[in-house]
């Protein structure tokens, strides 16, 4: 009886302080007009606060507005890489920033250069630096006396699960996946008992996203190219039968597929039944502001 009693305290108290966490997504397309939709971008809700951001494409900005996210609770910004459809409304963000409280340190992280891309570093400095960014009247939030300071990360490229951020019980960890030429990460998101991981743009090559994602409760991965894509597309992005191979690799919990443009929209169910080739669970097409409770 003691032993009852016990036990269930125990669970109870661990129910209590396993946070309630909300993926929602504010932008499901790519970089395509015509989709109808915000390019990528998700955000990570901790006990009611906009918490994580993972990319700001376009629209993205709008999409934050409308699900009442505020700057003030967002504590970091992970950037899959750096094409126009996953930061372009980076600037939105922190130019609007100015008419709130936000305050203090807003960590924002992203992968190395290569000949085709700045590093992170170097992309939030052009955008910013006082003297040579393009926006450099907003240069004061690179400074430490700023009222909100943008903390720059370069994440090097790296095959095996690095961990790059701790605050309390949020974990994030990373990992280099394949996207062409363009240097990209895949993050996995923990608060607590629970995990969201995010693909970005990749097709799979590295072999790296199925190791970040080993048991998470819910794989985001980029619906991009449909059934049979080769050339070009298929070295940018998973067909549907490397995502189904993935998720089943992984032994993710939920899948839900995302970065939807012309040539995947409208082949839902092709797409699906591919993947369930290999992956068993649960799939859903994200739309702009859908959710996901996580219990
Ligand atoms: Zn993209």
């Amino acid at each position: 009886m003691i032993n009852y009693f016990y036990m269930l305290a125990i669970t109870t108290l661990f129910a209590l302080s396993q946070p309630n966490i909300k993926l929602q997504v504010l932008g499901s397309g790519g970089p395509e007009s015509g989709d109808k939709r915000a390019s990528s971008s998700y955000l990570i809700w901790v006990d009611g606060k906009s918490k994580v951001l993972i990319d700001f494409g376009g629209g993205a900005s709008l999409r934050f507005e409308e699900v009442n996210a505020k700057i003030e609770d967002l504590d970091v910004i992970l950037l899959t890489h750096l094409h126009v459809d996953h930061t372009a409304d980076i600037p939105v963000l922190l130019k609007s920033s100015f008419f709130t409280r936000a305050s203090g340190n807003l960590h924002i992280y992203g992968p190395s250069n290569n000949d085709f891309m700045p590093s992170t570093q170097e992309f939030i400095e052009r955008l910013f630096e006082d003297n040579h960014g393009a926006w450099h009247y907003l240069g004061d939030h690179l400074d430490c006396k700023a009222r909100l300071q943008l903390k720059t990360h370069t994440i090097k490229d790296t095959r095996t699960v690095k961990s790059i951020y701790t605050q309390g019980n949020l974990h994030i960890s990373a990992i280099s996946v394949h996207h062409g030429p363009i240097p990209a990460i895949a993050y996995r998101v923990q608060i607590g008992n629970k995990s969201i991981t995010f693909s970005g743009d990749m097709n799979g090559d590295y072999h790296t996203l199925e190791k970040l994602a080993a048991g998470t409760d819910i794989l985001v991965a980029h619906n991009a190219v449909p059934k049979g894509a080769s050339g070009v597309a298929s070295k940018l992005h998973m067909t549907p039968n490397i995502i189904g191979q993935i998720a089943k690799q992984s032994k993710t919990k939920m899948l839900i597929l995302s970065h939807r443009m012309l040539r995947t929209l409208g082949k839902e169910a092709e797409s699906k039944r591919e993947i369930k080739k290999y992956y068993k669970g649960n799939i859903k097409f994200a739309n702009d502001k859908s959710y996901y409770m996580l219990k």
